[in-house]
């Protein structure tokens, strides 16, 4: 037995030829986002099918002029925001390993100096250095003490350790500063998506509710199911 053709249908918006299961009935599709359609392209209808990339793309386009109307002009977060929704990609990150990629070699070592200067394995090796010192110092013996009592050369020491510890120490804060800025700014992205997507899962559902209502049961899913099985599709969909 010879296998059937897959069926095949014509996107209304870009003309193109896609199989059954990559476009979407028109009628499915959020008025809102089909009257933009009809706008660029008068001849689409209800029973039009439309291909997934210009859904996508109208629908950034929708979602972008809604956050322009509730916030006016858009920073470039958010603009990457509407174009991740287009291209359905993954927005959240790891800032870490971000910012490890983005800081040079010097700011890394900067960092490993402030923190193992900021631990007590540092203060315990310092205090051992510090008596180890006087006590060479002070001992009488056959040779003359290198740094004898009041050790003006140990004190020149912990100054120029401290004088170089302090702007290494700022750095590290500036750069731990940065990276706080960047994981708000990454977790200002994720959530304004979250929000737009469940603000679409929301409409998605409603409208699914609304024909369920109505006792329409030939949704048109586009691969061809029968009416019974799309219905009951939906049924398992909105109860989830
Ligand atoms: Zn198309």
């Amino acid at each position: 037995m010879r296998k059937k053709p897959a069926a095949r249908r014509i996107c209304a918006v870009c003309g193109r030829d896609f199989p059954a299961r990559e476009v979407v009935g028109a009628a499915l599709v959020h008025p809102p986002i089909l009257q933009r359609m009809q706008a660029e392209k008068p001849e689409v209808g209800p029973e039009s099918f439309i291909c997934r990339d210009d859904l996508a793309r109208h629908r950034a386009a929708h979602v972008r002029d809604i956050l322009e109307s509730e916030r006016g002009e858009l920073t470039s977060l958010e603009r990457e925001v509407v174009e991740s929704l287009q291209r359905h990609e993954m927005l959240a990150s790891d800032p870490d390993s971000e910012a490890e990629q983005r800081w040079s070699f010097g700011e890394r070592v900067a960092d490993r100096i402030a923190s193992f200067g900021g631990s007590w394995p540092f203060i315990f090796l310092f205090a051992a250095f510090a008596a180890t010192w006087i006590a060479l110092n002070s001992l009488g013996g056959r040779w003359a003490p290198l740094d004898p009592f009041p050790y003006i050369l140990l004190n020149l020491l912990l100054s120029c350790l401290a004088a170089v510890q302090a702007p290494v120490i700022m750095m590290s804060q500036n750069r731990q500063a940065a990276k706080d800025r960047m994981a708000a700014a990454l977790d200002y992205e994720v959530n304004l998506k979250s929000e737009l997507s469940i603000a679409e899962l929301h409409t998605k559902l409603d409208r699914l509710q609304a024909r369920l209502g109505a006792g329409e049961a030939d949704i048109r899913t586009g691969d061809g199911a029968p009416p019974a099985a799309a219905e009951r599709q939906e049924r398992e969909l909105v109860d989830a």
